[in-house]
């Protein structure tokens, strides 16, 4: 089956790498997002990963320990940059060595600075590119991060991975039996009912940018393959 895109940007919560395990980490989880996104690297897709943090840590814990809400974001972002380099560790463990992490904070001693032409053009060289410390700003999210990433490498589509959900309800499928599922949404439903797709400010810029957003479960072994030969149910906003 052909591919559905060319060029993707593929959204990857902390949680998806950790799976159901107490580790920050679970080996199976990581090789077989890898796995993946190589195979389909391999196949011709350009693909760009964003990857959270919340498997290490989140902003909003800095209540808990009182910390300033703004140390907190920092620590959040810095967990994501140590989830994009477990990923291109792992990438690279398993024979692909076309990988790159840009970082939106300055670490340079690990990873290269944003710049979204030499990150278009190690697409475009077959690079599998990795986008890490979301926006660089705090009081954002990662989602958001990766509808600026997605909007400035002029992605098809932004693929936003799920745990275990797969797209789109009209209310709570775990709390309202009768939740119905959604094939195809506007941007319009995206910015004003309330779908918990994803934050508010990144709804209002994916609407804006006008990128496509498809929301998928990512739990199944070939789950993102099969998202991008467009053979998986799931929702789609556009
Ligand atoms: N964060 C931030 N700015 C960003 C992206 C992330 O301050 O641009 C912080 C924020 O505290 C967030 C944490 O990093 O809670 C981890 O990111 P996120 O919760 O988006 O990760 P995910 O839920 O996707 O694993």
């Amino acid at each position: 089956m052909a591919l559905n895109f060319k060029r993707v940007l593929l959204k990857i919560s902390g949680e998806a790498l950790k799976g159901n395990s107490d580790e920050i980490y679970d080996k199976e989880k990581l090789e077989n997002t890898a796995r993946q996104v190589i195979e389909l690297s391999r196949e011709g897709l350009q693909i760009g990963v964003v990857v959270g943090g919340g498997n290490i840590w989140r902003g909003k814990l800095a209540g808990t320990l009182e910390l300033q809400r703004i140390d907190a974001d920092y620590m959040g972002m810095f967990a994501t940059i140590m989830n994009a380099l477990a990923f291109e560790a792992t990438i690279k463990k398993m024979g692909f060595e076309k990988v790159k992490v840009y970082s939106s904070l300055e670490i340079r001693t690990v990873t290269s600075s944003y710049n979204y032409r030499h990150a278009r053009e190690k697409l475009e060289e077959g690079y599998i590119v990795i986008f890490a410390g979301g926006t660089g700003f705090s009081y954002f999210t990662t989602d958001t991060g990766a509808c600026i990433r997605g909007i400035e490498i002029q992605a098809d589509a932004l693929l936003m991975a799920k745990n275990g959900t797969k797209g789109v309800y009209d209310s709570d499928p775990n709390t309202n039996k009768d939740a119905k599922f959604l094939e195809s949404l506007t941007f319009h439903d995206l910015v004003v009912k309330r779908l918990q797709v994803m934050d508010s400010t990144a709804a209002s810029l994916a609407r804006d940018g006008k990128l496509e957003i498809v929301v998928f479960d990512m739990n199944g072994k070939d789950n993102i393959k099969k998202i991008a030969h467009g053979d998986l149910e799931a929702t789609y906003i556009k």
